[in-house]
């Protein structure tokens, strides 16, 4: 079966591919996007969002999204749900693999594919996801209403997910291996500032315990200073440690660091020629929407001098 061609294929529905789905759609090139497992990436899962510029009061993160998509939608952006299974990058058209569904050829690629939360690793844990372990505070706080938990992390994922559950439970505790913190210090704090948060440090979580009920009751923990270990009750542990890149579908075609970001070179170019990266995939450093959109906007703009230069018109190949 042939597979569809494209001039632009974007990976990734966050910040980052949708600014440059509404670049690339307004200057004619009819994008598609690839929506991947967590429609609207990590805005998607997140509460209010103060530090956008633009929204006085702030704007709740899926909201903002939504609004992008739209607006990419407006001028001809086309969105398809799915996954890249497998990416050649060996010759141009870029040949796109998909889980499901017929397989698609680009001239252009643009990865804005983000990260995923990372997880402590271990087995207790991920035997007990969606059993009072969780990485988003918004899709399952709801579940602990009057009920004391934990936090595990010290940056601002940590500090928000902590300040957001206190709506919920009677008491979250924030468990953070050092005694410094890297979140920022308004977010720090405000977490602080709230009564119902507790705070221990420095400690880790060596185990989750659920004492053979399938749902977590608690947690082992060690303090790192002097190994001693004891154990807490919690109904639930909230991870807020920060994420992983969404590249294994590259295969190590593109140059990677050492924790899997794309290595790109003046802000959004790999090495493979018409491949843009943009987005939390290859920015470990600030991570931000503003910055996620600034980069897909590059992306956008790169993509459209280099289909120009190659000699493609708008649209459809
Ligand atoms: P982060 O800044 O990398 O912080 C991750 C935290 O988890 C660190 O405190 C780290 O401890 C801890 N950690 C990592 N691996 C661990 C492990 N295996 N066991 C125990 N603890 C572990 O990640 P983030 O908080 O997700 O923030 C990422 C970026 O997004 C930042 O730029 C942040 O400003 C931004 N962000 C902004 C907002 C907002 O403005 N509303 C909200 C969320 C995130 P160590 O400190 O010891 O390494």
């Amino acid at each position: 079966m042939s597979a569809e061609l494209r001039s632009v294929v974007i990976l990734g529905t966050g910040c980052a591919g949708l600014t440059a789905a509404l670049y690339t759609a307004r200057s004619g090139l009819q994008p598609l996007v690839i929506e991947g497992q967590e429609a609207g990436g990590q805005l998607g899962l997140t509460t209010l969002v103060e530090n956008f510029p633009g929204f006085v009061e702030g704007i709740q993160g899926p909201e903002l999204v939504d609004n992008i998509r739209r607006q990419a939608q407006r001028f001809g952006a086309e969105y398809r749900s799915g996954n890249v299974r497998r990416a050649d990058l060996s010759a141009r058209p870029y040949r796109l693999e998909m889980e499901e569904g017929q397989d698609l050829r680009a001239e252009c690629l643009i990865i804005a594919t983000g990260a995923r939360a990372r997880w402590l690793g271990l087995p207790s844990e991920q035997a007990l996801i969606g059993h009072g372990v969780s990485s988003c505070a918004t899709c399952d706080g709801f579940f602990f209403r009057n009920r004391d938990i934990i936090v595990v992390g010290g940056g601002d994922s940590a500090m928000e997910e902590a300040t957001f559950l206190t709506r919920f439970a009677s008491s979250v505790t924030l468990v953070h291996r050092r005694e410094d913190f890297r979140a920022s210090r308004i977010m720090l704090e405000r977490a602080r500032g709230n009564p119902k948060i507790r705070w221990l440090m420095p400690a880790v979580i060596e185990e989750v315990l659920d004492a053979q009920q399938k749902e977590v009751t608690a947690v082992r923990l060690r303090d790192p200073r002097d190994g001693r270990q004891w154990e807490m009750p919690t109904a639930a542990v909230f991870l807020g440690i920060g994420h992983v890149p969404n590249t294994g579908f590259l295969g190590g075609q593109l140059e990677c660091d050492a924790d899997g970001y794309i290595i790109t070179h003046e802000n959004v170019l790999t090495r493979a020629p018409g491949v843009f990266a943009c987005g939390d995939v290859q920015d470990r450093r600030y991570r931000q929407a503003i910055t996620a959109a600034g980069s897909g906007c590059m992306a956008a703009l790169e993509a459209e001098k280099f289909l120009a230069e190659a000699g493609h018109g708008a649209g459809q190949t």
